[in-house]
């Protein structure tokens, strides 16, 4: 990290690039943020509040896709690094409407990639760290855990894409000797999350008195990983990421769905009580997913070993935290 002067983060203007961002700038006041978004419906200025007057956060709206674009960036900006999170990220959508998948998260990719391949002649003092998932790896039984080493078996669009992302970043390190990093984290939470996602539609259907839908029987099972423990995972794959490796972070805190949306609503009858009952009333379960994914659990002993990370947050605390955060920002009473 010591070598970089200006970084490229892709998506930032989303769920977890924005967090990172507004955590990287406190960490590194000497080094450059050039923040490439395309603001989809997924991504909005909102997230960036906290660092939109930073004159070392450098904003631009446009597509990944764009190779003329990101060409210019790397001219314009000397970019050092790249940590790529833009995608489209919602595994309900993909199944609807896969062709934004296929865009975004494959062509996006192979154009960022192959900018950098052009741009970084002498290979060193560079990293392209790309940001993937542990559902390329498809979906566990009760029992076993992802690792590094886990054959892929992408089950829905979103995760398909993903894995062909992996594929390309894997390529252009073993042809081309590209510096990459690779990391599959578990589902994230936390603050700015966008309301599509699990635990904002459980907090959103409960203030609005709404049932809150729960997929088949919610049992479903889900690592769930806070977003500022992920954060400082890419940090550090940034800083001390051997290239060519792959990463799975996760947060030793599987529960099923139906445990998720009981603590939120145990949280809401807390901080905001009903007036008769309590929110778990409004649970409901409703028609399952198609294809839908039974577990996703991963095994970190490898980043935890050669670089010393560990997830920290105690989970309720974590989860009080983002109730928190929607009801004052997102859910107003
Ligand atoms: P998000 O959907 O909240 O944000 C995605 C951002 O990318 C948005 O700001 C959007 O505007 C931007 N974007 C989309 N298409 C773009 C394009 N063509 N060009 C430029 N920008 C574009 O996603 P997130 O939850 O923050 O996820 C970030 C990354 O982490 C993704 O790559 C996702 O696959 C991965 N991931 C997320 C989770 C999770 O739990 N959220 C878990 C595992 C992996």
């Amino acid at each position: 990290i010591a070598a970089i002067k200006t970084v490229l983060i892709t998506g930032g203007a989303g769920f977890i690039g924005s967090n990172f961002i507004i955590r990287f700038l406190k960490n590194h006041p000497g080094i450059k943020v050039v923040n490439l978004d395309k603001l989809t419906y997924a991504g909005t200025l909102d997230n960036l509040q906290a660092v939109i007057e930073n004159p070392n956060h450098i904003f631009i709206e446009g597509d990944i896709c764009d190779f003329k674009l990101v060409t210019g960036i790397f001219e314009d900006y000397q970019i050092d690094a790249v940590v790529h999170f833009a995608a489209e990220s919602h595994v309900d959508r993909s199944i609807d409407r896969p062709s934004d998948f296929v865009n975004t998260n494959v062509i996006g990719t192979y154009v960022l990639l192959d900018t950098a391949r052009h741009f970084w002649q002498d290979r060193a003092n560079h990293l392209f760290q790309h940001v993937s998932t542990d559902e390329v790896y498809g979906s566990l039984g009760e029992t076993g855990y992802f690792k590094e080493t886990t054959a892929y078996a992408p089950n829905s669009p979103y995760s398909a894409t993903k894995a062909s992302s992996d594929f390309l970043v894997r390529s252009y390190h073993h042809t081309y000797g590209l510096p990459v990093a690779t990391s599959q984290c578990t589902n994230n939470f936390g603050p700015h999350q966008h309301e599509e996602k699990l635990i904002p539609t459980i907090i959103r259907n409960a203030v609005k008195g709404n049932p809150i839908p729960i997929y088949g029987k919610g049992d479903n099972v889900r690592d769930w990983l806070f977003v500022g423990d992920h954060c400082e995972a890419l940090e550090l794959i940034l800083d001390k990421g051997i290239p060519g490796e792959t990463y799975v972070i996760g947060g030793d805190n599987e529960h099923d769905n139906l445990y998720i949306a009981q603590t939120v609503c145990e949280l809401l009858d807390k901080l905001i009580p009903r007036e008769k009952g309590s929110y778990k009333d409004q649970i409901s379960l409703v028609k399952d997913r198609p294809g839908h994914d039974f577990r996703y659990a991963v095994d970190h002993a490898k980043i935890t070993s050669e670089l010393g990370w560990e997830p920290k947050t105690e989970f309720t605390s974590a989860l009080e935290k983002t109730v928190r955060w929607y009801l004052n920002n997102k859910y107003k009473q």
